[in-house]
């Protein structure tokens, strides 16, 4: 048996653990979650506590707790926690140690070797720093990759054809968009930028502040001087955020938060996902701009961009695919779990330096290949018009998943919806394929515009439940739709593998992946490739090809060996026409 060696995510909010296993990735759980978040602390009891458990008492013990200790990686300084001083990369290697402790509970074996990814922007003091916390861990880190270049394998491992990939990544604290380019298994950032103090927490922020504004206004106390009462809000509205990627509405509930004047406080609000993406509307805009500075850097437009990947958790907020698909009239892909496909591509990369074999669906996760959704009066082709499609599933996303949206009714008291239910891309409705319909009856005399909110929920074996409630009575019918994936069968559901299969392309078992760093690095990595390419092509050469192809690997080599740069170009450009004349 092969050793193993993990891929690890090694993020400011959250880390990951994953290895490949009889070719597929596998992100390796713990007490039931895929998910370490970056917190280390120690308990009452001097117990050294990671994860979940130290992210619990970070609100109530800040001074035993440690949180985004990536953001000083790199740095000469000392954090404190319990009175005592602990450099970035003890605190770090808390967690890495962590991680390899669930693997090899896992594995059942001991893990000595990773590969750990890395922002792209990290110095090399930043990535050292994370190279000793490895070794502090017991860790050999076998390779540093960048955090957008695992993310591209993870969607991408070892595409022919030649594609630009803008990896979009907005996490809890950091947002980082990069351009990545694959071509012949060769994988580069080639322009990054990014905010390193934006991100899910600020969305988070802005719910908080609205909750407290809430409070003071109905009771006149300012709710921010009880830590205990802070730190449910704190949970209260992060759970409310991700409500609001599933549902147009959320109630945000906590009794007996506080006592005020001898009479208890609860909190009882609600939030539209429409007030909630207005108040994070200025982030959005803010890395929309800093993804034009990134097409800019690498001499791109919009129209350059082959695929989007969404990593890190806040891509679940509906409003940032939106964006996007507006930007680049290009859907981004969502089929990999946001939240794990850093930690899986460093997997890949793991399992492809161990020499493992990657089946050609290593994360591929299930997903439904069609798009569902309803109809509703809207604008199409400059014209109003009645079924005008409004998608609710969209194609690609991981299984299984329950999305709602509202509707409104278009007549004072108007008793009764139709609600039909389409499967299908076009924007016309009645060009889909209808497969469900149902009214609703009974509604309140109530003046138009009442709240009709639609939820269709999908699951592994195809079935789909579809729901409509009037929101202010919690009136509701349902239907479920068996077969709603199977019953497409046939030519359309080949079809719809054989594009899937594209998206996805084929995954070797070999295959050499470049960071770059600077360009005198890039040429070096370049070079290395040709000529592991050109030693496997040695045999099909004729013998007079094969000497020059062996003279010309030994002037690369040495240039490589000096360094000396500028005596690369020839050799590799020549080595480069013998082997296109091989390959044609
Ligand atoms: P990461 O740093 O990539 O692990 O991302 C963590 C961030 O993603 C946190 O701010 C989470 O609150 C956020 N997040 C996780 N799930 C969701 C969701 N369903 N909708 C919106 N934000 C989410």
């Amino acid at each position: 048996m092969t050793e193993t060696i993990v891929g690890i995510d090694l993020g400011t909010t959250n880390s990951e653990i994953a290895i490949v296993q009889n070719g597929k990735v596998t992100v390796i759980e713990n007490a039931g979650r895929k998910i370490v978040p970056s917190f280390v602390g120690i308990a009452d009891n001097n117990e050294i506590l990671v994860g979940e458990t130290a992210k619990n008492q970070y609100i109530l013990y800040p001074e035993r707790t440690i949180k985004s200790i990536k953001r000083l990686m790199g740095e000469e300084t000392k954090v404190e926690m319990a009175g005592q001083a602990y450099t970035p990369q003890e605190v770090s290697a808390i967690i890495l140690k962590h991680l390899k402790g669930i693997a090899e509970t896992y594995l059942n074996q001991p893990v000595k070797k990773a590969v750990i990814t890395v922002p792209a922007y990290f110095s090399d003091s930043q990535r050292q720093a994370t190279r000793e916390a490895g070794e502090i861990a017991g860790l050999e880190v076998v390779r540093m990759i960048n955090e957008p270049t695992a993310a591209a394998l993870s969607y991408e491992a070892a595409q022919k054809a030649h594609k630009r990939i803008l990896v979009y990544d907005l996490g809890g604290g950091t947002f980082d968009v990069s351009v990545v380019s694959i071509e012949d298994d060769v994988v580069e950032v080639v322009a990054s930028h990014g905010n390193n103090k934006l991100g899910g927490d600020d969305f988070d922020q802005k719910i908080i502040d609205f909750i407290v504004k809430h409070i003071k206004d109905k009771t006149g106390l300012d709710i921010q001087e009880s830590r205990k009462a802070m730190a449910r809000i704190n949970r209260a509205a992060e759970a409310a955020k991700r409500a609001l990627s599933d549902q147009p509405f959320v109630m945000i509930e906590e009794e007996y938060l506080e006592e005020h004047e001898g009479a208890p406080i609860h909190l009882s609000l609600e939030l539209s996902r429409t007030d909630y993406e207005e108040m994070i509307a200025n982030y959005i805009d803010e890395t929309l701009e800093a993804v034009h500075i990134a097409l800019n850097g690498a001499n791109l437009t919009a129209s350059d961009i082959d695929e989007i990947l969404l990593v890190g958790g806040s891509t679940r907020t509906p409003i940032v695919s939106q964006r996007l698909t507006e930007e680049f009239r290009l859907e981004p892909h969502i089929e990999v779990d946001p939240d794990l496909c850093v930690a899986s591509g460093a997997a890949i990369q793991a399992a492809m330096i161990a020499g493992d074999d990657i089946s050609a669906s290593a994360v591929l996760v299930d997903i439904t290949p069609y798009t569902y959704g309803t109809s509703a009066l809207g604008e199409l082709n400059g014209e109003i018009y009645p079924y005008k499609y409004v998608p609710i599933i969209h194609k690609n996303s991981a299984l299984p998943l329950s999305k709602s949206e509202v509707f409104f009714t278009m007549r004072d008291n108007q008793e009764a919806v139709e609600v039909k239910i389409f499967q299908g891309e076009d924007d016309d409705a009645l060009n889909n394929i209808q497969i469900g319909e149902f009214t609703v009856e009974g509604l309140s005399q109530v003046p138009e515009g009442n709240p009709i909110i639609i939820s269709l929920a999908l699951d592994l074996n195809g079935i789909l439940h579809v729901s409509a409630k009037e929101k202010n009575t919690g009136l509701e019918k349902s239907i479920v739709i068996d077969n709603a994936i199977s019953r497409f069968e046939g030519e359309k559901m080949e079809a719809a593998k054989k594009r899937i299969n594209q998206i996805f392309g084929e995954q070797t078992t070999e295959g050499i992946i470049i960071d770059q760093q600077t360009d005198d690095n890039h040429i070096i990595v370049q070079a290395r490739a040709l000529v592991e390419k050109a030693e496997r092509m040695l045999e099909e050469a004729s013998p007079e090809d094969r000497e020059d192809m062996v003279n010309m690997i030994e002037s690369i080599n040495d240039a490589i060996a000096k360094p000396a740069i500028a005596d690369l170009k020839e050799p590799m450009d020549q080595l480069s026409d013998i082997l296109f004349y091989l390959e044609s």
